[in-house]
């Protein structure tokens, strides 16, 4: 009997298997079967120190002995009232406003309408956003929109509301970039949205901190709200808790998930200024802000939630990835010793490289079949086009390092027809 469930980012129709997984630990899943996967991609880049972490999954037992969901509007608690101070403290001081919803793409839902309902509520209504080539936040209409065009969204596409698109910096373009940002700018959109330092989705793009520096003062300059979009590279994964950390920038509004519950449970916040909060504050509750889900601040996420940030607060985490980061470099070096390797790159545990020559398109071949190859040998990989990642658990030991490496080296090296690949 096939299963009635409907897998996202799946084609049903080509009859791949659907590994069912029974059981995670640290940087494996294992499946029902007794096979055990090395998880190279942290779950789609949600889990971050690592499956079924002990001190996350017990303050989630807990919790759930405590309370179940309650309404958020109107009401509170511990969990919530606890999350959000400890990330007010532990983000830079202008994010003062914590708002809370289920996932990344609602968290820059709720960015998106916290900019536009603050010019509104100023009295200067703006409407457009600015977003960066190849960008990627989220599979909502709105986060669609905001994102590249593409094979994902072309049915979509009369849908999507209209953006500015400055291009993506690629080497020697970053001045051409700003130009396009100020040229944007002085046509007062609403916002600039971007993904700190790396473009996930896009194809695990970076560009530098100085140039993520230098828009953020074009926005400054221009007053223009500046939104980052930290779903993907918050909670350590650029090496530091923060990517815009790393360009010494401070947004003013701030999108963070994936990696907020440790990756154990959905849970999004969007982090706003004091003047973002305060252009909705009034004695009209016309003028609140009109925004809830029905789990929003749900107490068992939030108890995750703060379990992670306990972690953070009493481990060395950032040592850990800096660790990662040694012990990927490594390797990553001997790979990129191979003739199809193209662009090898690391920022903190993020690794990339694009295989051989070929345009990347999503759909490409390379990836598809590296990702079945992996799979036959116990590891969770799942490229974007012809880009390769990997993006494992912090705490992913040598022995499964090696497993992931090892596997792409092989696949470079014995895939047959690999030469056919590169012709189109
Ligand atoms: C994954 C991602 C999102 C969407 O998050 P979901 O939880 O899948 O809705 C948004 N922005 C970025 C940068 C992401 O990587």
């Amino acid at each position: 009997m096939t299963s009635p469930v409907w897998h996202p980012f799946t084609q049903h129709g080509l009859g791949e298997p659907i590994p069912q997984v029974a059981r995670t630990e640290g940087a494996a899943l294992h499946t029902a079967d007794g096979s055990r996967y090395v998880d190279a991609i942290s779950s789609w880049w949600v889990t971050t120190h690592g499956h079924c972490h002990p001190r996350i999954m017990a303050a989630i037992a807990e919790e759930a002995g405590r309370m179940d969901q309650i309404i958020f509007a109107g009401w509170t608690h511990e969990p919530a009232e606890t999350l959000a101070a400890e990330l007010v403290r532990i983000t830079p001081e202008p994010l003062r406003h914590v708002f809370y919803s289920d996932s990344g793409s609602t968290s820059v839902e709720v960015a998106l309408k916290m900019a536009l309902g603050f010019w509104d509520n100023r009295g200067e209504p703006r409407h457009r956003i600015v977003v960066m080539e190849h960008g990627y936040h989220g599979d909502t209409i709105g986060g669609m929109s905001v994102g590249a065009r593409g094979v994902f969204n072309r049915p979509y596409q009369p849908l999507l509301f209209d953006v500015a698109t400055i291009p993506f910096p690629e080497p020697g373009q970053s001045q051409a970039v700003l130009d396009a940002l100020e040229a944007q700018c002085r046509e007062k959109p609403a916002a600039l949205l971007v993904e700190p330092l790396v473009l996930g989705a896009g194809g695990m793009k970076f560009y530098s901190a100085s140039l993520l520096a230098e828009m953020r003062k074009i926005c400054a300059a221009h007053d223009v709200l500046f939104i980052a979009d930290e779903v993907m590279t918050g909670w350590g994964r650029t090496g530091t808790l923060l990517a815009c950390e790393r360009a010494g920038v401070v947004p003013d509004i701030l999108c963070l998930s994936k990696g907020l519950t440790g990756g154990a449970i959905p849970l999004a916040v969007t982090m706003a200024t004091a003047p973002i909060f305060e252009a909705h504050l009034s004695d009209d509750r016309a003028r609140m802000f009109f925004h809830s889900s029905s789990y929003t601040a749900n107490p068992i996420a939030c108890a995750a939630a703060n379990a992670n940030l306990a972690i953070w607060r009493e481990e060395p985490v950032l040592a850990r990835i800096a660790d990662l980061g040694d012990r990927q470099q490594d390797r990553l070096d001997r790979l990129a010793t191979h003739a199809l390797i193209r662009n090898p790159r690391r920022l903190g545990t993020i690794v990339a490289a694009e295989i051989g020559g070929g345009t990347s398109t999503y759909l490409n071949s390379v990836g598809t079949r590296l990702k079945a190859f992996a799979m036959e040998r116990g590891v969770l990989l799942r490229p974007l086009g012809n880009t390769i990642y990997v993006m494992p658990p912090y705490c992913i030991e040598d022995a499964d390092l090696d497993a992931i490496y090892g596997t792409i080296a092989e696949f470079l090296e014995r895939e047959p027809r690999m030469g056919d690949l590169f012709a189109f």
